[in-house]
């Protein structure tokens, strides 16, 4: 395949105002708008640069003929949402969970899915080889304005809840949106829902002054600190764009993403009796397990939230997530969403009328090692294809080669996978004891040794 020379995992993402200017957004948005040539909805998240950027993707888009749709700030699945019901495609300005300079162009086609790998290259083709579309005078777009998608994101989580069941139960909840785009809908959502709420960073704010957007363990102290203070059923905490939901129990314990998807994977599966869960390769044996007993059925796909929201769409699929946390309704949004994943995760907790912590010790247990390795990037095929050939002439273990190579054991599995960004491999190994599983990422790592020159 080409080499991509802008597009990352999901859109563009730079320093704002360094690579990412005012200039360089608007072209590459007119090299979009010359391929979709419709509606556009554009938003973004609360970064100092959004307005500035969405003002220069609005230039680029209207020269090239489309007409815009001004959203304003609001989560990125609440655009996806919108695009898939009522627009020809969208982008989204934000730099999701990365420190405030950062900012990003996120591009989704019409049904709200990361653009597909054939469309970016042609974009890009477009920005550096070739001249996006400039229309005549009498062509160029128009910009309106749809006020009312936060409501209607929001109304539509709820329809997909038991409303009156969670709302009965009064529940006491902290959310912690580290003022991004979820300020403006977290804590709305929560009161429909019922809760009584207290809210940590909902006070939109670029400079992020709470804490970073990233919602990791040492990010959200003051949240863990809060549950605890109040006696709280559960913390919830948002990244900067708002599609992805990290859980606090009611002890302060930080819940992993993975737990939060077999957790919501389970309840999933129980409610409609089986369907097709989509994941990566790189998840816990523990989302097979629950899905072999409650008649689920799981396909892995290589890594990334809009290969798995496609596989979803394409397979008719009921639920799907990444080990990070990230999960994907697909009835709803086709990709990562936080409301709805809060939403499901209240209405687990009062259906089976359980404290958040004891859900999560009835899920299967599982250990895992991460590691890393150098390799320089024109040796990773050569590596991975003598790392698949050893395992084939000289094991019989189970070899999945979706995404980097997935060596399967019998108590375990390990994957070596090459770094899209940066000349290493990362080696991720699961068994079922936390020995067993560094010793697996090791042996990933031994084998990378071996072939690396
Ligand atoms: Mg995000």
């Amino acid at each position: 395949m080409v080499e991509k020379r802008l597009f990352g995992t999901f859109g563009v993402r730079r320093t704002a105002n360094d690579v990412l200017t005012p200039e360089f957004a608007s072209r590459l948005a007119a090299s979009y708008g010359s391929i979709v040539k419709g509606t556009v909805a554009i938003g973004g998240d609360t970064r100092t640069s959004t307005p500035m950027l969405k003002q220069a993707i609005t230039a680029g888009l209207l020269s090239s003929g489309c007409d815009v749709v001004d959203l304003g700030i609001l989560p990125t699945p609440a655009i996806q949402y919108a695009v898939r019901n009522y627009y020809d495609g969208g982008i989204i300005v934000t730099a999701s969970h990365n420190p405030p300079k950062y900012n990003g162009l996120k591009f989704v086609d019409e049904f709200g899915i990361g653009t597909p790998d054939d469309m970016e290259l042609e974009v890009e083709r477009l920005y550096f080889d070739g001249e996006p579309t400039r229309v005549n005078w009498n062509e160029i777009g128009q910009i309106f304005t749809n006020e009312s998608i936060i409501d209607e994101y929001i109304d539509e989580t709820l329809k997909r809840v038991d409303v009156e069941a969670i709302s009965a139960r009064k529940l006491k909840v902290v959310v912690d949106c580290g003022s991004g785009a979820g300020s403006f809908t977290a804590p709305y959502l929560l009161k429909k829902l019922g809760c009584e709420v207290t809210s940590l960073n909902c006070q939109a704010d670029g400079f992020f002054p709470g804490r970073n957007p990233e919602p990791i363990e040492p990010n959200l102290q003051d949240l863990i600190a809060t549950v605890k203070d109040l006696g709280a059923d559960i913390g919830l905490a948002h990244d900067g764009d708002a599609d992805r939901t990290i859980c606090i129990d009611e002890k302060g314990n930080f819940v992993l993403g993975d737990k939060t998807f077999a957790l919501v994977e389970r309840q999933m599966l129980k409610e409609n009796d089986g369907g097709i869960i989509v994941t990566t390769v790189a998840t816990s044996q523990a989302i097979y397990d629950i899905a072999e007993e409650y008649g689920g059925e799981v396909i892995a796909t290589a890594v990334g939230d809009l290969l798995v929201a496609r596989e979803l769409k394409e397979k008719d699929g009921l639920f799907g997530g990444e080990e990070n946390g990230g999960l994907i309704f697909p009835d709803f949004v086709y990709g990562r969403d936080a409301a709805m994943t809060v939403a499901k995760i209240l209405e687990t907790l009062v259906k089976e009328d359980k404290p958040l912590s004891e859900l999560i010790a009835e899920l299967p247990v599982y250990y895992q090692e991460k590691l890393k390795i150098e390799c320089p990037d024109d040796q990773k095929q050569e590596v991975m294809a003598n790392i698949a050939k050893e395992i084939k002439d000289t094991t019989d273990f189970n070899l999945d080669t979706t995404d980097g190579v997935k060596i399967l054991k019998d108590d375990g599995w390990v994957i070596i996978r090459p770094s899209g960004t940066e000349p290493i491999f990362r080696c991720f190994a699961e068994s079922d004891s936390q020995d067993k599983a560094n010793e697996m990422a090791n042996w990933g790592i031994s084998l990378v040794e071996k072939y690396r020159k």
